[in-house]
C-alpha cells in the first residue's frame, strides 16, 4: 500500500496535497492508497477522496463527533475505513467501534510532520487491541505510523502490527526499495522467533 498523508493546517500544523495529487497516484499505480486524514472534516472531505482513489480511508478519533456514523459512511462509499489515535489518546475509547473499523491506526509520534522520534509505550496500545481483537474474536488491521525504521522494526512487528508505515527510513535511505525489503526481512524473523 502506499500510505498518503492528507494535512489541512488546522487539525496538524502543515499542509501536504489534495484529490489532484490521489487521483495522479491511481493513473500510475495499482497498489492500495491507505489515505490518513489529518484533517478537521473528514465528513465532508472522505467521500471526495475516496472518490479520487482513496481505498483506504482513516479519520482521528480526536475530531470525530459522529464516529460510528462516520466510519459507516466511509465504508458506505466503498473505502475500508479505520479509526487513528494520537498519543495521548487512550485505546480503550475505542471500545465501542472496534467491531465495526477495518483498521485501527496507533500514532506513534504527534501527527503533522516526518522524521520525529518513535513514542515506546505505544506499543502497550498495540498489545491491548491485539488483546482485545482475540478477545472479542474481531478481525481489524492494526497499522501503526510514525518513527518507524530498522532499529525497531522486529519489536513493532512482535508487538501485534499488521501494517507498518514508514516514510524518512526508506525515502533517506540510499536505496529505497532494498530499505523497504530489509525492513519485512526484519519483520518476518522477529515473528518466527518463539518467545
Ligand atoms: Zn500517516
Amino acid at each position: 500500500m502506499l500510505h498518503v498523508d492528507i494535512m489541512d493546517g488546522h487539525f496538524v500544523p502543515n499542509f501536504t496535497f489534495g484529490t489532484p495529487i490521489t487521483e495522479s497516484l491511481k493513473r500510475f499505480t495499482n497498489v492500495k492508497l491507505d489515505h490518513h486524514l489529518m484533517i478537521e472534516d473528514p465528513d465532508t472531505f472522505a467521500p471526495v477522496f475516496i472518490k479520487a482513489g482513496a481505498d483506504c480511508v482513516s479519520v482521528h478519533y480526536e475530531v470525530c463527533r459522529n464516529l460510528d456514523r462516520t466510519l459507516h459512511m466511509i465504508q458506505d462509499h466503498g473505502a475500508k475505513a479505520g479509526v487513528v489515535i494520537n498519543p495521548a489518546t487512550s485505546v480503550r475509547l475505542l471500545e465501542n467501534v472496534l467491531d465495526i473499523v477495518d483498521y485501527v491506526l496507533v500514532m506513534s509520534v504527534n501527527p503533522g510532520y516526518g522524521g520525529q522520534k518513535f513514542i515506546p509505550n505505544t506499543l502497550n496500545k498495540v498489545r491491548d487491541l491485539a488483546r482485545v481483537r482475540a478477545d472479542r474474536k474481531l478481525g481489524f488491521a492494526i497499522e501503526i505510523d510514525g518513527g518507524v525504521g530498522p532499529e525497531n522494526i522486529a519489536q513493532i512487528a512482535r508487538a501485534g502490527v499488521d501494517w507498518v508505515v514508514v516514510g524518512t527510513s526508506v525515502f533517506r535511505a540510499p536505496d529505497p526499495a532494498q530499505a523497504i525489503r530489509d525492513m519485512l526481512k526484519t519483520a518476518d524473523e522477529a515473528l518466527q522467533v518463539k518467545v
